[in-house]
Formats: C-alpha cells, sequence, structure tokens
C-alpha cells in the first residue's frame, strides 16, 4: 500500500445481517463506502461495454425494450445453473473491479469501505487489505428480512441463505466481527473498528 492510497477494507456479511445498516455508521465518520452490489446493477444497467457483453452472452432479452436491464430475465437464467451464474459472474465482476480501482482513487481518506454480500464466496476478499464481517443470528436476518423485503418470501431467502458461506467460516476469515444481534449496540463496535484500522494504518506509515 502507498501512503496516500487508501487502505481497502471489506464489509461484508448474509443477506440481512446488517453491513448496509452498519456501513452507515462508517460514513457518519466519514469513511467512504462502495456499495459494490447496488454498484454492479448500476454497471449492468447503464455501462456500454458491460451491456454489450451481457445481450452477447445472454440473448436481447437481457434488457426490455426501453433499454433497462430484464432484471426477471437474468434472474431466471442463472438462479440455478451455475454455469450461467459463473458466465454473468465472469462478465460483472471484472467491470465491478475496474470501477471501484477508479473510485478508491478519488478517495482522500484514510480508508475506504467495499459493502458486498458475497466478498469471501467471489475470492474478491483476497484484493481487500481488511475484512469485516456483520454476523447475525439467521432468526433475527430472517425477521428483519421479511419486514424489510414483503415481496420476499421465507423461502426464497432461505434459497438465498443456501447460496452463501456460513456465519462461522466468514467469522474465521475475517479480520474483525461486528456483532449485530437485538443486545448488541453497533456503534460502541463500529467506533472500535474505527479506531483499530486507524492505528494500523499509522504504525504502517511509520515503518
Ligand atoms: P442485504 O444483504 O439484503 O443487502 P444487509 O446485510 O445490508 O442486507 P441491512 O439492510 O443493513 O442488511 O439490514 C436488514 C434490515 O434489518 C434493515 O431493514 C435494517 O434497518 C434492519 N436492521 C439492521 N440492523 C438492525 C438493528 N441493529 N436493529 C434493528 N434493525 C436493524
Amino acid at each position: 500500500m502507498k501512503n496516500n492510497t487508501p487502505l481497502n477494507v471489506g464489509i461484508t456479511g448474509g443477506i440481512g445481517s446488517g453491513k448496509s445498516t452498519v456501513a452507515k455508521i462508517f460514513t457518519i465518520l466519514g469513511i467512504p463506502v462502495y456499495y459494490a452490489d447496488d454498484r454492479a446493477k448500476w454497471l449492468m444497467a447503464y455501462d456500454t461495454k458491460l451491456k454489450s457483453a451481457i445481450t452477447a452472452n445472454f440473448g436481447e432479452e437481457s434488457y426490455l425494450s426501453d433499454g433497462t436491464l430484464n432484471r426477471a430475465f437474468l434472474a431466471d437464467q442463472v438462479f440455478n445453473d451455475s454455469e450461467k451464474t459463473t458466465r454473468i459472474n465472469n462478465l460483472v465482476h471484472p467491470a465491478v473491479r475496474e470501477d471501484f480501482e477508479q473510485w478508491v482513487n478519488q478517495q482522500k481518506s484514510p480508508y475506504i469501505l467495499k459493502e458486498a454480500a458475497l466478498l469471501f464466496e467471489t475470492g474478491s476478499y483476497e484484493e481487500l487489505d481488511l475484512v469485516i464481517n456483520v454476523s447475525s443470528p439467521l432468526v433475527i436476518r430472517m425477521t428483519r428480512i421479511l419486514l424489510r423485503d414483503p415481496h420476499r418470501t421465507e423461502a426464497q431467502v432461505h434459497a438465498i441463505i443456501d447460496k452463501q458461506l456460513p456465519d462461522e467460516q466468514k467469522n474465521e476469515l475475517a479480520h474483525f466481527i461486528i456483532k449485530n444481534a437485538d443486545n448488541k449496540l453497533l456503534i460502541p463496535q463500529v467506533l472500535k473498528i474505527h479506531d483499530k484500522i486507524l492505528a494500523k494504518i499509522a504504525a504502517k506509515n511509520s515503518d
């Protein structure tokens, strides 16, 4: 890491673990957050090069007549087809990586956060300096998701969870864990990690 480029810190967690909520607390501390999953959706909808590649691979039906992404069609294509999942990931991930690198180079803070649901599953955590896992019991996550996303059924949420690495494994791979259960306050946990990251950066810069 060069002294003038921010340290890249990932923030991940299973669906509904609260990673976006935690990321917002870091934003209040002045830490910029790159929301990789949202940005991937944006790039799929608007990035000309990526749109052409998706159309070439999955057909004209990938975009609706008004040019917007045909989410239902693509979700249907990839959800239960691992070959197609790999194919779309191989198109989207490099585009996100490039976009992320450009974004990082514009940031002036000591560190930045990259928020994504599948940092470990995709292997992209290996490109980051540190990773925070937001960990929350399954039953709490399910309750919160069903409240937040009334369009989802419990079975659909389980199907997504089944494709994610179990929390215990994420905790083992992470440098920091934030516990987001009903009896745990988030802000003190975030402040502690923020201080630890700044201390690591200070130590590195004094080398
Ligand atoms: P996804 O993987 O679906 O993007 P996420 O991990 O980013 O989800 P959030 O959207 O941050 O999770 O949180 C899921 C829901 O739970 C949201 O409605 C959020 O407001 C709520 N929530 C998160 N943490 C807490 C908390 N500590 N107390 C109460 N509600 C919470």
